[in-house]
């Protein structure tokens, strides 16, 4: 059997045209996204330039704020303060990670969670658990719509979720939770991984190891989704997943690249927008 391909970057770019067409219905209101940069962090800044481009398609309003690597906390903390009342934003962003002089956590909570597009403010990891109006993180939010444009409803199964990371594995499990699936975390301390994964009808590799998940660690007609983001030998970009075994034993799967990182920045997209659409209601 060859398991149906979850292309992310397919719905990804449906996704974006059904955001077009939301912020067509903003009169006139442009979304706007703030992106703070410290440091000169190559993979940062690549993927704050990939951020601006997929807000400038869309008609996003971006706005970078770059800092030195020498910034001080206070000096970020009045930006974000700034952000916070700017009426032209309706979504903040720190790239992370930050130099080691800067408290992550206290940067975190300065945004106003009606702004924290990323979902990482306590606010609305809380509200994640409990319910209620909230921004959910982009990656695992990203998921369950991938999940929900093939069809495939969480309730009363059991996933299994490899990573327990506070922006990908903890929100993967409440996120599944929340839509009834019974859920099973998998990490480093695990004793015995392949016991577990074996179980998984949705099986969510996030651990950042590559090939960490073989034929052997999934059960026949599992969904198997790959969030890593490894290198293989030649360079290549590729997941946790050993992608040609897995795809001949699962129902469904995401490839690496192609399948959860398109869906990220679209999440992020589409926070920015709802954010958008809450502030002018
Ligand atoms: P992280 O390093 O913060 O967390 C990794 C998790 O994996 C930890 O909870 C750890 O306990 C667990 N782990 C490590 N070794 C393990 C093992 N042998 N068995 C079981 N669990 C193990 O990483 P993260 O930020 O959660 O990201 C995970 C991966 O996803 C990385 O490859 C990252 O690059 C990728 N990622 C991709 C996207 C995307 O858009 N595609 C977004 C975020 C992260």
């Amino acid at each position: 059997m060859s398991a149906e391909i979850i292309d992310g970057k397919k719905i990804a770019q449906s996704m974006r045209e059904q955001l077009k067409n939301r912020i067509a219905q903003l009169n006139g209101v442009k979304p706007g996204l703030a992106v703070v940069l410290i440091g000169d962090n190559q993979a940062s800044k690549t993927y704050v330039s990939m951020k601006q481009k997929a807000c400038e398609a869309l008609d996003i309003y971006s706005k970078l704020v770059k800092l030195p690597a020498s910034a001080t906390e206070s000096e970020l903390l009045d930006i974000i303060q700034e952000l916070n009342n700017d009426s032209s934003i309706h979504g903040i962003l720190v790239q992370l990670p930050l130099p080691d002089h800067i408290n992550e956590t206290s940067v975190i909570e300065a945004i106003h969670p009606s702004k924290d597009v990323d979902g990482f403010h306590p606010i609305n990891i809380g509200r994640l658990q409990t319910g209620g109006e909230a921004f959910y993180p982009c990656t695992p939010n990203g998921i369950m719509k991938m999940l929900e444009h093939h069809e495939i409803d969480p309730a009363g199964k059991h996933a299994v979720v490899v990573g327990r990371s506070n922006i990908v594995g903890k929100p993967m499990g409440q996120l599944l939770l929340g839509k009834s699936a019974t859920v099973t975390y998998c990490h480093s301390k695990t004793a015995d991984l392949k016991a577990h994964t074996r179980q998984a009808d949705i099986l969510i590799a996030a651990a950042g190891i590559r090939n960490l998940i073989t034929a052997d660690h999934i059960k026949e007609g599992a969904v198997v989704i790959d969030v890593g983001m490894n290198r293989d030998d030649e360079g290549k970009l590729c997941g946790d997943v050993d992608y040609s075994q897995c795809s001949q034993k699962a129902s469904a799967i995401t490839p690496v690249p192609g399948g959860v990182g398109p869906m990220t920045i679209t999440m992020l997209l589409f926070n920015t927008v709802e954010s958008a659409e809450r502030f002018s209601r």
